[in-house]
């Protein structure tokens, strides 16, 4: 009697960890489906919350209980999954996939995680130090709960890295900025290589083809430049702060603005910073930072809900502008996340005018509700506006799982 094959393991667990939460999605690589779907969040206060949802919109599950750290939310995670046979000790368990917010010049592509990359991802807590920690106690976590199973780091700089200097250098003290690693790195680069790759598939070309302008627009947002599937310029810089504005960030402000809020206005550099991170953008011109909040403040004729809308709007239409002319020649404008896959009226608004440049948008498309990638420019226009939704755990698992393909046939 012959044993049948073991399964060739296809399944990649994402982890995104931030300071107090954990999503998480267990996809097949094989099939691309979805196995699962959480998000644990609170996590080390009594209100601690887990939701898991099974397969592709299965009936989820809550359970309401203290969650102390990030080795008790795994392990929580693992319960779950283990409780629909899908446990971290399964053998068809290829990879597990995390989110690294910031990898630095050092790491350009998803990396298998050893003590030393850990220690590097460590060394960039000073550049990103609301985000890096928490991905670290992931890893580690995870790490101890499967130590024998690849742990991969996808990084949102790393589509970034393709930038050229003169995009990528602030122009201060070069010597300054680089005792003190200061430049623009960028972020949700995952988001931006997949979009950019998607629209490419929209537009029936090889993404090495095709310049695209990308907007990601959720509550944070930013834009980038990608000229044949590689990043030549996006809009966040050292930090996420930079760029466009945002649900609660300023984006570009003159830096000045915080020497004189030291000196003038007395504030510390920590109470600058919560102001500028925290309470600026869309929350801080009109106390909303929901798009559709805003459009209903709007149309009852709320005019700081107007002007906070006309302020996102033109900071949008400038950076379209800009990277046009960073490009030469655009092929498409793509919207994706919470704003830019569903508010219809922003995207219309951010390309009204543009018609010189090809752009222009076809109000009935544009207004159709779908949650598929769809071009909404007439076929007449010289550049396409396409609506694309981002899939950023996707593209970690797809990252992740070729990596480890690639590792395992070497
Ligand atoms: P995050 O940056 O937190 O991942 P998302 O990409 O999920 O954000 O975007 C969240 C934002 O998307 C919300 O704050 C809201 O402004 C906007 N949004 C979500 N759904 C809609 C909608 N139907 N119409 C307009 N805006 C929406």
């Amino acid at each position: 009697m012959t044993t049948p094959p073991a399964p060739v393991p296809s399944r990649v667990l994402v982890l995104n960890s931030g300071s107090s939460s954990v999503k998480y999605q267990l996809l097949d690589m094989g099939d691309g489906a979805r196995l699962a779907v959480g998000l644990v969040e609170r996590i080390g206060e009594r209100t601690s919350r887990l939701v898991h949802t099974p397969g592709d919109g299965g009936e989820p599950r809550e359970r309401t209980e203290p969650i102390a750290d990030h080795e008790a939310a795994l392990k929580a995670v693992a319960e779950e999954l283990a409780a629909d046979g899908l446990g971290l000790d399964s053998p068809e368990l290829a990879a597990i996939g995390h989110r690294v917010v910031h990898g630095g010049l050092k790491f350009t592509a998803p990396t298998v995680v050893d003590d030393e990359v850990l220690a590097e991802i460590e060394r960039l807590v000073p550049v990103a130090p609301l985000h890096n920690p928490a991905n670290v106690v992931g890893i580690r976590t995870a790490r101890a709960l499967r130590p024998d199973l690849p742990q991969v780091a996808v990084f949102d700089t790393a589509f970034h890295t393709t930038m050229p200097e003169s995009a990528a250098r602030y122009a201060i003290d070069v010597e300054t900025a680089d005792a003190h690693r200061i430049r623009r790195y960028g972020f949700h680069g995952t988001s931006h290589a997949y979009v950019s790759r998607e629209t490419a598939k929209l537009l029936g070309k090889d993404p090495a083809e095709v310049n695209v302008i990308v907007l990601h627009l959720g509550n944070g947002a930013s834009a980038s430049a990608v000229a044949g599937g590689r990043c030549v310029d996006t809009s966040m810089g050292l930090t996420p702060l930079e760029g466009l504005v945002m649900g609660t960030r300023s984006g570009d402000v003159d830096p000045a603005v915080t020497f004189h809020l030291k000196r003038v206005a007395g504030m510390s550099t920590d109470e600058i910073d919560v102001l500028l991170n925290k309470k600026s953008g869309l929350v801080g011109l009109c106390g909303d930072n929901d798009m559709r909040e805003i459009r209903r403040r709007i149309d009852e004729g709320d005019e700081r809900a107007r002007l906070a809308f006309e302020i996102y709007v033109h900071r949008l239409k400038k950076y379209i502008g800009a990277y046009y002319a960073v490009l030469g020649r655009v092929d498409a404008v793509a919207f994706t996340a919470g704003v830019g896959e569903n508010a219809a009226f922003v995207r219309e608004a951010a390309i009204a005018g543009l018609e010189e440049l090809g752009l222009v948008v076809d109000g009935e498309l544009n207004a159709e509700r779908s949650s598929r990638a769809r071009i909404v420019s007439p076929v007449y226009a010289r550049v396409a506006v396409a609506v694309v939704p981002t899939d950023e755990e996707l593209e970690i698992a797809r990252q992740t799982f070729d990596l480890v393909s690639a590792n395992s046939l070497a």
